[in-house]
């Protein structure tokens, strides 16, 4: 009798140590880490060779490169990648916009206005997944601090560029502490100092160098963290860039107000590589004219209807009537800046710049994708930032909202 109910103890331990290591393998969910690295040029993997991307890009997938949408800009390109659409499909088409419906304005720098949710349409994948029941959590990312469709991330911060990578990634490791009713499955994380250093110095300088082994560093320390808590087979980490850093010096800068009386112009925003500018009524084409006849060969005035069909910009109401787009390499600007960098004695420092046709090669994105549904060591044909958000809806297994991604492009990435 006792052996009865000893061997019945002994199968009911077995059955319950089973139990628990089922619960502990299967303690995570499937969870997306999308990680933007600001201006991280698609060619830096092999020009910098930074040890973890390159490892994870071994065992992993890696594509030639990512193709942005354009203009090649942070927010524009990082909201294309949440949400699959192109920019004069989502409405952020430049990191500095006015909108005419409203007469509001938009830059970086303007909190209230980066969380106005008029700017922000289509729908972003932390949107998408929390709409369907799962969890969201962002440790920054465009659009993450925005009611779009009014929600946010579950767990979002207001940007802070002072805040240390170590911080952010620490952060995002601690969520998996979390109980998993709170845990979210799809994450992202932000990191600017690549791009920061590729302004300040150039692409091609050793700042640009130490700044991706700094972000490269954080990214081992994520990998390190989610090993120990045994969320490496769980997680599919997805590194992508917004676009590409191309050098130019100031003195070959094009004073456009040299050709143009820009009292004509109700606002002009001096973007080096996309100047947008807004006349007053019917001083249009003379604007136009005075700056085409005399604009060098290497930047082009469009007006807005006869941008390339290819931009897909051409409906957006918030773009100017007329945009001055030069070739890499070169920035417009106007007399004062020129005058105060002549002054400064900064004419020919090397500095980078982005913001050019999408298919500059120097404009060119990073994608690497690592993690158990990903193929390894496979290297895929270029596709496009647009497509990235089908795949992150296929891994979480939720339906994607219409977008303008094309799910053959990027499909065999996973196994
Ligand atoms: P760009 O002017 O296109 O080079 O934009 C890059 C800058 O955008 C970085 O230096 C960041 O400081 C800034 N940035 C990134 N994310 C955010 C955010 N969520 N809110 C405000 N600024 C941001
Ligand atoms: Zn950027
Ligand atoms: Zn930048």
């Amino acid at each position: 009798m006792t052996k009865l109910i000893l061997s019945k103890v002994r199968i009911l331990a077995l059955l319950l140590c089973t139990a628990i290591s089922v619960i502990a393998q299967d303690q995570f969910d499937t969870t997306v880490i999308l990680i933007s690295i600001d201006g991280m040029r698609a060619d830096y993997l092999e020009k910098y060779s930074p040890p973890e991307l390159t490892r994870m890009a071994a065992e992993g997938v890696r594509a030639r490169w990512m193709t942005p949408a354009y203009p090649t800009k942070t927010f524009p390109n990082h909201y294309t990648i949440a949400t699959g659409l192109y920019p004069g499909n989502h409405g952020l088409i430049e990191n500095n916009m006015w909108d005419p419906q409203t007469g509001k304005t938009f830059s970086l720098s303007n909190r209230d206005a980066v969380q106005d949710p008029i700017w922000w349409g289509g729908e972003p994948i932390w949107v998408t997944a929390q709409k369907q029941g799962l969890i969201a959590g962002a440790f920054f990312f465009p659009g993450t601090e925005t009611l779009i469709e009014g929600m946010r991330p579950k767990i979002w911060k207001a940007y802070d560029g002072k805040i240390s990578n170590d911080e952010r990634v620490d952060t995002a490791l601690s969520w998996f502490d979390l109980p998993r009713s709170e845990r979210p499955t799809m994450i992202t994380l932000y990191f600017s100092d690549v791009d920061d250093a590729g302004h300040s110095f150039g692409p091609d300088s050793e700042e640009t160098r130490a700044a991706l082994l700094k972000v490269d560093s954080a990214i081992k320390r994520l990998n390190d963290g989610l090993k120990a808590k045994g969320v490496d087979q769980a997680a599919s980490l997805i590194v992508t860039s917004d676009h590409g850093m191309a050098p130019y010096r100031v003195r070959d800068a094009i004073v456009l107000d040299n050709y143009f009386d820009p009292s004509d112009a109700k606002r002009i925003f001096w973007i080096g590589e996309f100047t947008q500018i807004f006349p007053k009524p019917g001083t249009e084409d003379n604007i136009y004219d005075a700056i085409r006849k005399r604009l060098p060969s290497t930047a082009k005035i469009y007006r807005r209807s006869k941008l390339p069909k290819r931009f897909h910009l051409a409906n957006s109401k918030r773009l100017a009537p007329l945009i001055v787009v030069p070739q890499s390499g070169t920035v417009i600007t106007n007399k004062e800046r020129y005058t105060r960098a002549e002054r400064e004695g900064s004419l020919d420092e090397v500095r980078g710049g982005h913001g050019y046709d999408n298919r500059d090669p120097l404009m060119r994105a990073t994608f690497i994708a690592y993690g158990s549904k990903f193929k390894k060591g496979f290297t895929s044909k270029p596709f496009e930032s647009v497509d990235v958000y089908n795949l992150m809806s296929k891994i979480l297994g939720i339906n994607a909202a219409p977008n303008d991604g094309r799910w053959s492009r990027i499909r065999k990435v996973l196994k």
